[in-house]
């Protein structure tokens, strides 16, 4: 039986006083229960501080980017030794936005999950479509490519120590979501994929869904056979918003 992750993405948002308050609320309203484990990704600047508030706590804490270097002259990165050092059990790989802005490909986003791993970090490796090629019937070749990247350089076996997000290009932040159904079609692809390098394994593997996800659409698509959690971007700024979602996940 797979756990519920139930993971923000806070983005580039907040402040030293905001962050506080932020995971204050998360930490104190965590749903009662079992089945669910809930993580928080801030801003880098914030996350010694968040480190130390979620101490002690049922929320775990993660960074959302990471060098695929293990130190020295990368001016401006973050070591995965650095952010075992703070305190992160996970780091967000391959986020869209990070594919699209900064150009990161699927083989640096490979090294960065296997450095990641390299230094007891679990990485949340995100893959997911655009509209574009989600309409030209694309969506498993584009997502099957962002696997195969890791999968082919490392093996199937790496992912017993990793986590998966589907999010769908189209969904983040712009208030669409995909339908439970939609979302299950392209979560029970990537664990077939992942059942022809190893099928016990693809049936561990914690598979979370991402794309405007929020306390009205979580239990449906929550509810689905391989939708393990989610990756909140917008609904995980407020801890009101994010505490819905987890909530759905205790009662999942
Ligand atoms: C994200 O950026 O990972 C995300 C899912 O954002 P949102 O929930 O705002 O769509």
């Amino acid at each position: 039986m797979r756990e519920f992750l139930v993971a923000g993405n806070w983005k580039m948002n907040g402040s030293t006083a905001a962050s506080e308050a932020l995971i204050s609320g998360i930490v104190a309203g965590v749903p009662a229960g079992s089945g669910f484990r809930l993580l928080v990704c801030p801003p880098f600047p914030y996350l010694a501080s968040v480190a130390s508030q979620v101490s002690g706590s049922a929320v775990a804490l993660g960074a959302q980017n990471v060098s695929e270097h293990e130190f020295g002259a990368f001016t401006g990165e973050t070591a995965p030794s650095m952010l075992r050092d703070v305190g992160c059990d996970y780091v967000i790989v391959g986020h869209s936005e990070r594919r699209a802005i900064y150009g990161e490909t699927s083989e640096q986003v490979a090294a960065k999950f296997m450095a990641a791993q390299a230094a007891g970090i679990t990485p949340i490796l995100c893959v997911g479509e655009t509209l574009e090629e989600r309409e030209a019937g694309t969506t498993n070749k584009v997502i099957d490519e962002q696997l195969d990247a890791v999968l082919d350089t490392a093996g199937a076996a790496v992912f017993a120590a990793a986590v998966i997000a589907y999010e769908p290009v189209w969904a983040i932040g712009t208030g669409l979501t995909a339908t439970p159904e939609q979302a299950q079609e392209v979560h029970q692809h990537i664990r077939a994929r992942l059942a022809t390098g190893n099928a016990d394994l693809a049936q561990k593997v914690q598979i979370l869904y991402g794309g405007s996800m929020k306390g009205e659409n979580a239990a449906g698509l929550l509810s689905m056979r391989d939708i393990d959690g989610g990756l909140i971007g917008g609904a995980s700024l407020k801890a009101s918003d994010f505490l819905a979602i987890a909530e759905a996940a205790a009662q999942s």
